[in-house]
Parts: C-alpha cells; sequence; structure tokens
C-alpha cells in the first residue's frame, strides 16, 4: 500500500503550490471513516448519539383510553339540557383500574388527568364547569360533547408504528420517545473516542509565567471543548515538544487509545514540523496511508493525514494533523475533522450543511485561489433574514476575532461580496 500521497487530480486549484479543493479533501477523508459499531447505550448516556436502527412500538401509546382533564366522567347524553346534576358514584385518580361496572344513566364518576376511562362514559367534564350539589351529587354546568376530554388508546403512538427512525441523532425529547415505548437502553453507533494533543516549544500550560518567546496553549482547550461541545468522548493526550521522539510517542499513545487523534502544529514547512515526518514514518511502518495536504482554504492550508492500523483490533486510528494557528485548527476542525466524526458515529450528512444568508457589509475575499471561510456574527434582522458582517480580525492568529463569531462565511477567492449579495453560511454557535 502507498504510504504517502502527494494528491493531484482535476479538483486540484493550482497557486504557488498544488492546492487541494475543499471537498475533494473531504471525500478522500469519508473514504477512510466508516461508520463505527453499533452497541446498545442506556438511555441516561444517548443523548446526541445516533440511532442504528428503527424503533417501532410494541404497544399502543397512551395504552388505554383515559382523561385529558380533572373533572367527571359522564355519559355525554346525560348532559343533554344542562345545568344537570348527577350521582356521583367514586373516585378514580391516575393509576387505578377502571372499576369494573360500567356507568349507569345519571352517574358521574370523579376523574384525575390520566385515570382510565370507565366503561359506559364517553366524555368527561372539566371540574371548573362543575359545583358540589350536595351529598354524593355534582352540577355539571355545561353541555359535553361524547369523546370530549378523552384522549384515545395509541393517539399519541399506535402499536406497530415507528416511533423513531434510524439515522435520528437523539434528542431529549426522542430519548422520551424511547421510554414511552418501553425501552431502557437504545441501539446507536459507537461514538469516536477523540485524543487532542499540541505540539510547539513555545506552548506554555496552566497559566505559567511567560518567558520570551512563549505563549499560552490554547489550540488543546478549544479543540478539547469542540469536541466535547459535539458529543464525542474527548482523551487529553497532552502537550507535545517539537521532537521527532516527543511526536512519535505521542501519536503513538492516541494510536492506542483512540478512534480519531487531532494534534495542532508541526504541519507546516517549518524546520521543527514534525508531525507530518513521524506520521509518514508511522505509516510506512505499520501498513497505513498518510497523506500532507495543501487545502484551497484559508484560514488552514496546510494539513497531515494518516490512518494507521490500531493493532490490538480492527481498523485504523484516523489522524488529523491540523494547522498551529489558533483559527486555522479549528477552521480545519470544522470543515476537515467534524465530518470524519460524524460519519464514524452514522450522522447523516458527514458534511453539515451550510445556510443560505444575506451579507450585512462588503466582505473581501483573498484573491489566492482559496476559499475563504470568514469568522462572522450571523443574526436574524428585524426582516426575519439570516444577515452576516465580520466577527472582526480576520488573520488566522486572532483568536479574539473567532471568539466574537457565531458562524463561518464562505467566500469563494476572489472579487467582494457587496452587501446585500447572497453567501453561504456555517453555523456554529447558535444564532445570537
Ligand atoms: P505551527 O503550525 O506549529 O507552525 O504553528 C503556527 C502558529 O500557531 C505559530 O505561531 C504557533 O506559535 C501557533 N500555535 C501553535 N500551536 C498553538 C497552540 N496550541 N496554541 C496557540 N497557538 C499555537
Ligand atoms: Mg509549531
Amino acid at each position: 500500500m502507498p504510504h504517502h500521497h502527494h494528491p493531484d487530480g482535476p479538483d486540484h486549484v493550482h497557486a504557488d503550490e498544488p492546492m487541494l479543493a475543499l471537498e475533494a479533501v473531504q471525500r478522500l477523508v469519508l473514504e477512510r471513516c466508516q461508520p463505527l459499531e453499533t452497541l446498545e447505550l442506556p438511555l441516561a448516556e444517548s443523548l446526541g448519539a445516533v440511532l442504528a436502527e428503527d424503533v417501532v412500538a410494541t404497544e399502543d401509546i397512551p395504552p388505554f383510553p383515559n382523561t385529558a382533564m380533572d373533572g367527571f366522567a359522564v355519559r355525554s347524553g346525560d348532559t343533554a339540557g344542562a345545568p344537570v346534576e348527577l350521582e356521583v358514584v367514586g373516585v378514580l385518580p391516575a393509576g387505578s383500574e377502571p372499576p369494573p361496572e360500567p356507568l349507569g344513566p345519571g352517574q358521574a364518576l370523579q376523574i384525575m388527568t390520566g385515570a382510565p376511562m370507565p366503561p359506559g362514559a364517553d366524555a368527561v367534564a372539566i371540574v371548573e364547569r362543575t359545583e358540589p350539589a350536595g351529598e354524593g351529587r355534582v352540577r355539571i354546568l355545561d353541555e359535553v360533547t361524547a369523546s370530549a376530554n378523552i384522549r384515545r388508546a395509541g393517539s399519541d403512538l399506535r402499536s406497530g408504528a415507528l416511533a423513531l427512525a434510524a439515522g435520528s441523532v437523539l434528542t431529549p425529547a426522542q430519548i422520551g420517545m424511547l421510554a414511552s415505548v418501553g425501552k431502557v437502553s437504545a441501539p446507536v453507533f459507537r461514538r469516536p473516542v477523540v485524543g487532542v494533543m499540541s505540539t510547539g516549544d513555545e506552548l506554555v500550560q496552566d497559566g505559567a509565567p511567560l518567558r520570551p518567546g512563549q505563549i499560552r496553549d490554547s489550540n488543546r482547550a478549544t479543540l478539547l471543548a469542540l469536541v466535547r461541545r459535539d458529543g464525542y468522548p474527548a482523551v487529553d493526550l497532552g502537550p507535545v515538544a517539537d521532537t521527532r521522539a516527543a511526536v512519535s510517542e505521542a501519536l503513538e499513545r492516541g494510536r492506542a487509545s483512540c478512534d480519531v487523534v487531532l494534534s495542532s502544529g508541526g504541519v507546516s514547512k517549518g524546520e521543527f514540523d514534525f508531525v507530518k515526518v513521524v506520521l509518514d514514518e508511522l505509516a510506512s511502518r505499520n501498513g497505513g496511508e498518510s497523506f500532507e495536504l495543501a487545502v484551497a482554504i484559508r484560514p488552514a492550508k496546510p494539513l497531515a493525514l494518516a490512518w494507521l492500523p490500531r493493532g490490538d483490533r480492527p481498523g485504523a486510528t484516523a489522524f488529523f494533523g491540523l494547522p498551529g494557528n489558533p483559527v486555522s485548527a479549528v477552521v480545519s476542525y470544522h470543515v476537515v475533522a467534524l465530518p470524519a466524526l460524524r460519519q464514524m458515529a452514522g450522522q447523516e450528512p458527514a458534511v453539515r450543511r451550510t445556510v443560505p444568508a444575506v451579507a450585512g457589509e462588503r466582505l473581501s475575499p483573498s484573491r489566492d485561489g482559496r476559499l475563504n471561510l470568514l469568522r462572522t456574527v450571523a443574526r436574524i434582522d428585524e426582516t426575519g433574514h439570516l444577515v452576516v458582517r465580520s466577527a472582526g480580525g480576520q488573520q488566522s492568529h486572532q483568536l479574539s476575532g473567532l471568539a466574537a463569531a457565531n458562524s463561518l462565511t464562505l467566500v469563494p477567492a476572489g472579487d467582494p461580496v457587496e452587501e446585500g449579495e447572497r453567501v453561504a453560511v456555517l453555523l456554529l454557535d447558535g444564532l445570537s
């Protein structure tokens, strides 16, 4: 198997160096990341997991006809010409069995929301429209129509009906659906375990004082948070020095414990950029694949990828060597790594869709043949349109611009997009 590719082909965009279109990179990645195995997860752990099989109701929900309101179960015909007085023959709380005797003419049964309808009754008079009428009697103030305030058996879901379709990304309400059809666990795709490491001799950890030439490690915190926010178990693989040995040791640690490893830094043209070198080595030694790419996007052009067999079990660990600049690391997470995580977790579409929006101001892209992913604030204006404006500094080290953004706006290289023109937007963190 070839262990090192410099991809070429029709998707190729020519600039200073050969670049690969984003879609081609996404295809390359998705062809190599298959959905993981399925398992039964307890409902309490299944939030955000992708359902692997259709779930069908095996009983009616609700299972029996019951009252939607507190009040009095009646024979609706008895209420003709209301107000009428009826004899109260009992009280039926929720959770009671229905009485064996049918309700007779002129009779009513006091009944609480959720209690089963007694035989013979065909409607419920709500308690707010009744009055006590002496010992054992009630006055019904309004006529009630047949089936008023009754929930039919199966009126939420019939036995045999589809409760949830395979592919659902489980939401709280869907977990409630599973509980209501009697499930205690959900058949879902296993979610990839994602390891995160940062590389760089300049990086300082944990708020320690900065010496000259040092900066603080922000990428590891950012990437761990992204992974967790997107619902994947995250493993902190720590900071890694810019030596071949340290990078090799850390990547091997990731290979042993993770389905996916995200590293930041060390994938450019620098003298001490060892990630791609070590990935190549590991790929050739273990029979995997590695790629060193220039992606035709701004930011986040350099990217190293590898798939290395795990050894202890089938399948490969996927490595995403993300660039070190903080905005680049996050952008390549969103458009390259996240699609892989989604596909492994069974989520479709693997590549998140953009939504159409309107430029709220002129947006100026680069002229270097790269798709610009501008950090933007998207909001819905008074007229109901989604409008985007720049969130601040657009350079790849300016984390402040990204932190102020809730979206990436995709602007192809070339002429500016003018105010009022349509753009495609990838929403990141909810609308402000
Ligand atoms: P590199 O890709 O390693 O050449 O790094 C590119 C730029 O990103 C350099 O300015 C690095 O100092 C910076 N950088 C790399 N890793 C991190 C990190 N974990 N946190 C913040 N900045 C970083
Ligand atoms: Mg570096």
